[in-house]
């Protein structure tokens, strides 16, 4: 029996060097990422939706049509005359990448201004799936719309899954802007029932001393599922407050090791809402995202992922 996957969030024009000065256009962002992961690994009678807002523009034009061709929904992604997608560009030096964005007037900044509409895709779906980056790139009032959607649906009995992704760069600077980013980090994960943080984040910015003070800490917040990445070090996993350790799949080369959270979170998802153990699901996840960080960029054929 199928049902529906929705991720919630921004995906933007990605920008990479080709050489010669020449850039090369891609499209990518860790809540759509994830959807797409999930699209390659859940199987047909499941439909993956995205949910943004986009503009009007040529650029709008072809993320929506990458998107279908994907096989993910866009029937709930709104566009706003006059806007663009957020860009980033990723640079090069010495074997280490940089990001610089251009994102603070994105047309996914709007994408909770209309309640109504997202209360529409919220209650059509089975599991929804947003992250902290969702909630970083809103105004106040914008994360409190979409909150209050998550947590009417978490009340009723779907899965609202939450990846913490604490990117600091998206909140204002200072003691302010840290306290406001893990206030809402928390309120996110009171909304959820499951949160898949990844633990160097945790450290970096909530202070846990292990995993257990993660897992503890999500479990204090309502969470009833926490399922805690850390690299190479594979994820531990507290279902039912039964905690177990399932190994990372040994990547082959790590080439590049963006989106190995997200890719972990799709085939991880995908494999739990069709019935399997979460410790089956989460070697499915490690297996989908070894495979991930062997190969360049955030999307990689799903053809090339494991079965
Ligand atoms: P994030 O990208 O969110 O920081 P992690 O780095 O914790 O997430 O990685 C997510 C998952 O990807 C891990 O749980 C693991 O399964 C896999 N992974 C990450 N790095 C490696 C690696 N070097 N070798 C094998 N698997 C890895």
């Amino acid at each position: 029996m199928g049902g529906k996957f929705l991720s919630i969030g921004e995906c933007m024009v990605e920008l990479s060097q080709a050489g010669d000065g020449l850039l090369r256009r891609g499209f990518a962002g860790d809540t759509f990422n994830t959807a797409w992961y999930a699209r390659a690994c859940l199987p047909a009678d499941w439909s993956v939706d995205y949910f943004t807002v986009l503009g009007d523009d040529p650029m709008s034009d072809e993320m929506l049509a990458m998107m279908e061709k994907a096989g993910i929904g866009i029937s709930h992604i709104r566009r706003i005359p006059g806007k663009t997608p957020g860009l980033y560009l990723i640079t090069l030096k010495d074997g280490e990448r940089t990001f610089s964005y251009w994102r603070d007037t994105a047309a996914a900044k709007k994408l909770a201004a209309d309640a109504d509409h997202l209360r529409t895709a919220i209650e059509a779906a089975d599991l929804i799936y947003f992250s902290g980056i969702t909630l970083g790139i809103l105004a106040s009032e914008a994360v409190d719309t979409l909150l209050s959607e998550l947590r009417r649906a978490k009340a009723s009995g779907k899965i609202v899954a939450f990846d913490p992704n604490i990117r600091p760069r998206l909140w204002p600077v200072g003691e302010e802007g840290k306290e406001a980013m893990l206030k809402t980090i928390e309120a996110g994960a009171r909304a959820a029932t499951l949160v898949l943080p990844s633990f160097d984040d945790e450290k970096a910015h909530f202070g846990d001393v292990d995993i257990a003070a993660t897992i503890a800490r999500y479990h204090v917040l309502g969470v009833p599922t926490v399922v805690v990445k850390d690299g190479p070090g594979g994820v531990t996993l507290s279902f039912d407050r039964k905690v177990e350790h399932v190994a990372a799949v040994e990547a082959k080369a790590a080439v590049d090791t963006t989106s190995a959270g997200d890719s972990f979170n799709g085939g991880f998802l995908s494999r739990l809402l069709t019935g399997e153990t979460p410790a089956k699901a989460a070697t499915h996840g490690a297996a989908v995202a070894a495979t991930v960080i062997g190969h360049h960029g955030a999307l990689i054929d799903p053809g090339l992922l494991p079965r």
